[in-house]
């Protein structure tokens, strides 16, 4: 029996890991559950799950926790949370956004197993995360979908194997649309995802296209690929998850109907493939599957998140911090749809690059880009 902690439990990817954890009861105990508020479903899952230590990150909601389950160990705030880094053999982090980065690197230094949702986390301290990996041994499972295809396809291939990475994106709700019309478009029509139903910060990524350039760091930090031999492909249909090409010229790709517990149990279990409950893909059902190259043009975020990774050093965290901050304020009403590029890059050309940055030099970059 391997013990799990569900940092980020209340989100989607959160939901989806506590469904992953119910079937597989035999094999995994949640020991651990952090998310950011109280809320009636937060009680639900303590009381399914009877895990030994819940965090909140809202102090007033802890203490609403702690009257609701007096036997309950509860941390609270953003340090109480980070703390359950080490609190189980497997952690899944599935919080929105740089808060997970603590956490992150508690679990690594612990040598325990990271099951990883959180992209902030890996493209803006994914060396620092990965550096102290390397000193325990500890495992970096990607929970992304694109990430999990390509850890996937790359199992049982040496690292000189590989030519490219080939990332498919669904080009989202926006997908054909001009520059003069996304001027206009509003926080509902962005948040109305074709095919996956996420959380609104990750829906807008999506419309924008940067999140697909968060995945491209993402991919670069995960398997030590350099930008310039990561692609991203329009894949609207989101069966193929991504590929991986080799030096011979064979692409291997991942395919599955959409259905993010695939990839969660994938991250619990590896390297064993177990039984699970997701639909299965017929292709024959399916009849056509679309491939076309990224709008680069009227999308400029995916661009810049190339441009700040070939840069490097602090370049990744100001792009995250910076895309935070527009992406809040498009959502609160306070500016365009376009304007997140215009803000984004902004910061990029003020920026002064610190290579190899510690964590203060990368929270300060991630504060100067929110700025
Ligand atoms: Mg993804």
């Amino acid at each position: 029996m391997q013990t799990l902690a569900v940092i980020g439990c209340t989100g989607s990817i959160g939901r989806s890991a506590l469904d992953v954890a119910r079937n597989l009861r035999e094999r995994f105990r949640v020991e651990a559950l952090a998310c950011g508020h109280f809320s009636p479903l937060l009680c639900e899952q303590i009381k399914e799950f009877a895990p030994r230590t819940v965090a909140v990150d809202d102090p007033v909601g802890a203490e609403e926790l702690k009257k609701a389950f007096p036997d309950l160990e509860v941390r609270a705030g953003s340090e109480g949370v980070a703390s359950l880094g080490d609190s189980a053999d497997v952690v899944i982090l599935s919080v929105v956004g740089l808060a997970g980065l603590d956490a992150a690197l508690k679990a690594v230094r612990a040598g325990k197993r990271l099951a990883i949702a959180t992209k902030e986390v890996l493209v803006s301290g994914g060396e620092l995360v990965f550096k102290e990996a390397g000193k325990t041994g500890a495992e970096i499972i990607p929970v992304d979908s694109e990430h999990s295809a390509i850890f996937q396809c790359l199992m049982g291939n040496g690292k000189e194997s590989v030519a490219r990475l080939l990332i498919t994106a669904s080009g989202g709700p926006f997908r054909g649309k001009d520059k003069a019309s996304l001027e206009n478009v509003t926080p509902s029509e962005a948040l109305a995802h074709p095919v996956w139903k996420m959380g609104p910060k990750i829906s807008v990524d999506s419309a924008t296209m940067m999140n697909k350039g968060l995945e491209v760091i993402e991919a670069s930090r995960l398997f030590s690929v350099p930008a310039d031999r990561i692609d991203v492909v329009i894949h609207p249909q989101s069966i193929v998850h991504s590929l991986v090409e080799f030096r011979d010229g064979a692409q291997l790709a991942q395919l599955s109907v959409p259905d993010m517990r695939l990839a969660i149990q994938f991250a619990l279990t590896y390297p064993k493939r177990l039984p699970s409950p997701i639909a299965r893909l017929d292709l024959s059902e399916v009849g056509k599957l679309e491939f076309g190259k990224p709008d680069r043009e009227n999308f400029p975020c995916l661009e810049l998140a190339y441009v700040a990774l070939r840069k490097g050093g602090i370049f990744p965290a100001v792009l995250n911090g910076a895309n935070e901050t527009a992406v809040a304020r498009f959502l609160n009403g306070e500016c365009g749809f376009m304007d997140i590029p215009r803000f984004v890059e902004k910061k990029l050309s003020k920026t002064e690059n610190i290579v190899d940055p510690n964590l203060e030099d990368i929270l300060e970059a991630d504060r100067f880009g929110r700025e």
